[in-house]
């Protein structure tokens, strides 16, 4: 009590619950870097907004991207008008409407691709290997702007391709972390070895929570704990 209050820090906006297994990853990564950073017991301000995942998935399945757009937009807008300074959307895979969700609101949306792409070329990798759902590997919209950062990215096979994101959306969105599935993707991160990956992105933001650093050669970059990191370095940059 003795203590002046410390400067009150600009609050972060996480759009979250895609899957609630990696928000937990987002919470705690923010909250523990800052305290590493600031020390004392210093934790960041959050204001989160967890949507019901059935809903988001069953929008992907139908293909309508709009009405996914539509509904995280209002998710984006719910936090800036409780006070988030900077928003976070805790998936890769909807950042394939991030700039629908950025239209919809004043604040910055910080893009998980963008910030990934900063992790790689700052490792001076250029080349790198990219886990995710379907729509993450297979769309396009993520290798487009990974490559205008001018990182290149290459993907499993088709059969690698629908292996890896069965199991994301059935074992690891339930927080389901199988020794079965860890081998699989271990498997395919050789193959993408074999092809030239000098690193590999798990773009998809529970895949950090199957795949430590230590169960591989070659680099992994986990988009969550990197666009977790991002939301630190903007909040202490204000
Ligand atoms: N969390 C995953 C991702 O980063 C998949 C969940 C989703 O489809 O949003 O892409």
């Amino acid at each position: 009590f003795s203590q002046h209050p410390q400067k009150s820090m600009k609050t972060i906006g996480i759009i979250g619950g895609m899957s609630p297994e990696s928000t937990v990853v987002y919470y705690q990564t923010i909250n523990r870097e800052i305290n590493r950073r600031l020390g004392g017991n210093r934790s960041a301000d959050i204001v989160l907004h967890s949507v019901d995942f059935e809903q988001i998935v069953a929008l992907q399945k139908a293909g309508d991207w709009a009405a996914a757009a539509a509904c995280l937009s209002e998710s984006a807008q719910k936090l800036e008008r409780i006070g988030a300074d900077v928003l976070l959307l805790a998936t890769n895979t909807m950042h394939k409407v991030a700039d629908e969700i950025q239209a919809a609101v004043q604040v910055p949306l910080l893009h998980l691709v963008d910030a990934t792409a900063e992790a790689v070329k700052a490792q001076g990798l250029a080349t790198v290997g990219l886990l995710g759902t379907q729509f993450t590997m297979s769309d396009g919209f993520y290798s487009r702007r990974m490559q205008r950062q001018g990182v290149r990215t290459l993907v499993p096979s088709e059969t690698q391709r629908a292996e890896i994101h069965r199991v994301i959306f059935d074992e690891l969105c339930l927080g389901r972390f199988e020794a079965e599935a860890k081998a699989y993707y271990l498997d395919v991160i050789e193959d993408l070895r074999t092809q030239g990956a000098e690193g590999v992105i798990l773009g998809c933001t529970e895949i950090g929570l199957l795949l430590k650093p230590e169960d591989c050669a070659l680099p992994l970059f986990d988009s969550a704990e990197i666009h977790a990191h991002s939301a630190v370095d903007f909040v202490l940059q204000c």
